[in-house]
């Protein structure tokens, strides 16, 4: 590497903390950190690999963005306040040009939430990236999948189903007409952090749906001991979605697609007020069902049950 590692760290990614709270940063064997009294920490991780997370090629600022977004949507699905991040990453090469958009996307939105990079560690290899995010909540009004109730309304966010469909736009043979916002939603992904906030002591049970939303809704479900009817007919289809697909694809991206980073919701229907002063126009939440006893997930479209496919992304079983 014409750029040492060290070099190379120091370039792009030890910053300035613009919190009070980071006692020691980048530089030493580890991050000091002081949690605020009476929070509880929340962690988590998420990892991108070349190839699978995103294509080869792809705009090193948008997988900047896109590895730190799916771990904040993490933290807002937990109701949680991100603080920091930790960045590992395995390069093939010290390719500044690489470096220099990858670190763009991250700190654009690190500093936008407030957080910042403590660590990490750097590494030639594949091109694999891991991000970890810190946070905190009030231990008592964390979200949790678990706590859903029968009776309650199943809410999502946004516009499901969206990057899905740039995804497919983006692989159709010979694709010339890629939708600039479809494809936006595939590539900045905006964690719901605002949302999650919002929904504490107001929820029951939350989720950010990243794998398709009725396997993640199926999830939810299990971790409640509960069931689900999902309205067909209640179903945000998006104007761009719809000008891109037939209505029954639209469905099945909304359903199944992957990568939305939405939230899904189980609010008690006495509460659906709070939901509605949530909202905003670029993040507008639609009741899409209710949760039942027993478990499953049911579909209906004008009142009437129809067969719905489940089935999300999983890593290690082959798609259907
Ligand atoms: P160690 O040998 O103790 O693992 P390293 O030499 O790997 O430490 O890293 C030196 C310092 O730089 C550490 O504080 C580490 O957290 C930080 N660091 C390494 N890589 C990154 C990175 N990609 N982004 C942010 N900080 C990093
Ligand atoms: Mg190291």
């Amino acid at each position: 590497m014409a750029l040492g590692e060290f070099e190379l760290i120091a370039r792009y990614f030890d910053r300035a903390s613009p919190r009070g709270d980071v006692l020691l940063g980048v530089g030493d064997d580890a991050a000091l950190l002081e949690v605020p009294a009476g929070q509880a920490l929340v962690a988590a991780t998420d990892t991108l690999v070349e190839g699978r997370h995103f294509l080869p090629g792809t705009d090193p600022d948008s997988v900047g963005h896109q590895a730190l977004a799916v771990n904040l949507s993490d933290l807002a699905a937990m109701g949680a306040t991100p603080a920091w991040s930790l960045l590992s990453l395995s390069l093939p090469a010290a390719d500044e040009a690489w470096l220099e958009g990858f670190a763009r996307g991250f700190h654009r939105l690190a500093g936008r939430y407030g957080v910042a990079l403590v660590g990490g560690d750097t590494v030639r290899g594949p091109l694999v990236i891991t991000v970890e995010v810190l946070g905190f909540v009030e231990t008592a009004l964390a979200l949790r999948r678990r706590g859903a109730r029968p009776g309650d309304l199943l809410f999502v966010s946004g516009w499901p189903g969206e990057a899905a469909a740039g995804l497919r736009q983006l692989l159709a043979p010979g694709s010339g007409s890629v939708d600039p916002a479809l494809l936006r939603r595939l590539r900045y992904a905006e964690p719901r952090i605002e949302l999650g906030r919002g929904l504490r002591g107001v929820a029951t049970a939350a989720m950010d749906v990243s794998d398709g939303l009725l396997g993640d809704l199926a999830r939810l479900c299990s971790a409640s001991g509960v069931g689900a009817v999902v309205e067909l007919d209640s179903l945000p289809l998006s104007p761009a979605l719809k000008a891109a697909f037939a209505l029954g694809d639209c469905e099945r991206l909304v359903l199944q697609g992957g990568d939305d980073y939405e939230l899904l919701f189980c609010v008690p229907a006495a509460r659906s007020e709070a939901v509605a002063a949530l909202a905003t126009p670029s993040c507008p939440l639609t009741c899409i069902g209710r949760i039942e006893t027993g478990a499953g997930v049911r579909g209906l479209r004008h009142g009437l049950e129809v067969p719905i496919a489940e089935g999300g992304y999983d890593h290690f079983r082959p798609a259907p």
